[in-house]
């Protein structure tokens, strides 16, 4: 009887899964294995611990609680169970974030003999394959998406029948963790795959045809809701792809465009890995560390309502709307002059969708270090912002109970009411006009 170990890591699902359908037809049965790694549980914040505990359970459960979950380091673990099942070879979706790389090449070595094979990747089209015609790599986003849009993808595959191995080998340490994650955690969206399909179907019904409209919308709620489900795998972008490729009307160019940005910034990524944490272009700006105001903007309390909204929606849910990201990012780099890591850190202890290529890469798009060529000047103003996109003011009174008495419009303006600081709002913690005048004198001081 043949024996190969599924390592599962960011592809919890058993639909279109390159890697599980190759492990099910190479072997008589499938030990399914995912490893809690130490480095990565402790970084993720509670969040997206609780997250990834629940898409855990689910993906257990949906074959028939036979998952092997242990705790540990990977290169000590993955060959430990490959071991005990005499495994001829381990398979996997293949990785390319500059620590999973890393991780691989560890784990491939303390292998031995037994082989790791990956097959496939999170993407649609794997990072590092889009150039242009002289074989480089493209630096900014609309030639790359042109480009992406160009690579034929292949239809998913179908649930592989797979006879999953019974073995004692699963630790109980790592499901005392998930355990402990799962009660700390904000309120969550339904995990597992059929929920995800569930979500995608009835935004696919609902919300597609308009999206390119209503996706800047952040009191109309109306974008897939996808990311966390990305995160982890739950879905690849490969079936998403294939049915908004299959759909007429207009939302489907822009959905088809939203997560070609995924794929851009994984490639950036894969070949600037120091663009993790480092300015991808840099800038000798002044930076300043305003340590009572970022707590501020932490908690929400920066007086400026669509900003509280989005960083106490992040807070609650784990999750905050696309145009809302953008504007609190800015608030944070160009009102407080604050370096981008500091932000994008809070966003991925907080984040149930926390991913470092699309969220340190959209965090410098913001602050203007990144892959944008003409992005310093953008300086997002975060009254009118507001009023432009949250009309209604239904997003701010959503979040900021302290607002709620201000009907329509009024929500975003308190300093305009009599009655506007009634209930306990902050005052803006800054004068926005001064602090983008500052911020542009930075950046010419950089730049001379
Ligand atoms: C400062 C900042 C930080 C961000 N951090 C993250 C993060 O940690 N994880 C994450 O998945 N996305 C991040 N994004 C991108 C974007 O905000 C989210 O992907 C989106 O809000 C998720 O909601 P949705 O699934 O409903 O999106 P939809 O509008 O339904 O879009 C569909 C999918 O396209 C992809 N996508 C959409 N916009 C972007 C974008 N700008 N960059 C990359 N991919 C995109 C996502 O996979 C998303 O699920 C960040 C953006 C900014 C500006």
């Amino acid at each position: 009887m043949s024996t190969t170990v599924l390592w599962f890591r960011r592809d919890l699902r058993l639909r279109d899964h390159p890697a599980l359908s190759s492990a099910a037809g190479a072997a008589d049965e499938v030990v399914g294995l995912f490893v809690l790694d130490p480095l990565l549980w402790s970084s993720a914040g509670d969040a997206r611990r609780a997250w990834l505990a629940a898409c855990l359970s689910e993906l257990d459960a949906s074959i028939g609680g036979r998952l092997v979950i242990r705790y540990g380091d990977p290169s000590r673990e993955v060959p430990a169970v490959a071991g005990a099942v005499e495994a001829e070879e381990v398979q996997v979706t293949g990785e390319c974030t500059p620590y999973g790389m890393r991780r691989d090449r560890q784990v491939a070595e303390a292998l031995g003999q037994i082989r790791l094979v990956p097959t496939g990747t999170p993407y649609a089209v794997e990072p590092g394959t889009v150039v242009n015609r002289a074989g480089e790599p493209y630096r900014v986003f609309t030639p790359f998406s042109r480009a992406w849009r160009e690579v034929p993808i292949e239809p998913p595959l179908p649930a592989p029948d797979v006879s999953w191995a019974v073995t004692d080998l699963d630790d109980g340490e790592a499901r005392a963790r998930m355990a402990e994650a799962a009660e700390r955690g904000p309120d969550l969206p339904a995990a597992g795959e059929d929920a995800a399909v569930d979500r995608w179907r009835a935004f696919v019904a609902e919300d597609l045809a308009d999206y390119a409209d209503a996706r800047d919308l952040p009191g109309a709620d109306r974008t897939s809701r996808m990311s966390p489900y990305l995160r982890f795998g739950v879905v690849h972008p490969r079936q998403l792809l294939h049915q908004v490729r299959s759909h007429r009307g207009q939302g489907r160019h822009s959905y088809e465009t939203e997560l070609a940005w995924r794929e851009f910034y994984a490639d950036v990524l894969l070949r600037h890995p120091a663009s993790a944490w480092q300015d991808l272009r840099p800038l000798a700006l002044d930076y300043d560390e305003p340590e009572a105001l970022i707590e501020a903007w932490r908690r929400g309390r920066t007086g400026f309502p669509i900003v509280d909204a989005g960083m106490r929606q992040l807070a609650a849910e784990g999750w905050m709307h696309n145009r809302v990201r953008m504007i609190t990012a800015s608030l944070l780099t160009k009102d407080l002059h604050v370096w981008w890591p500091t932000g994008a850190r809070h966003f991925l202890d907080h984040l149930v969708d926390g991913d470092l290529a699309s969220n340190n890469h959209g965090w410098q798009w913001v602050a203007g270090t990144g892959t944008d060529a003409a992005p310093y000047f953008r300086v997002f103003n975060p009254v009118t912002q507001g009023l432009r996109f949250d009309p209604s003011g239904d997003y701010v009174r959503r979040w900021v109970p302290e607002l709620a008495h201000l009907a329509g419009k009024r929500a975003h303006e308190p300093w305009k009411h009599e009655d506007g600081y009634q209930h306990g709002y902050p005052e803006p913690i800054v004068d926005h006009a001064e602090e983008r005048r500052e911020a542009l004198a930075r950046y010419d001081r950089a730049r001379r």
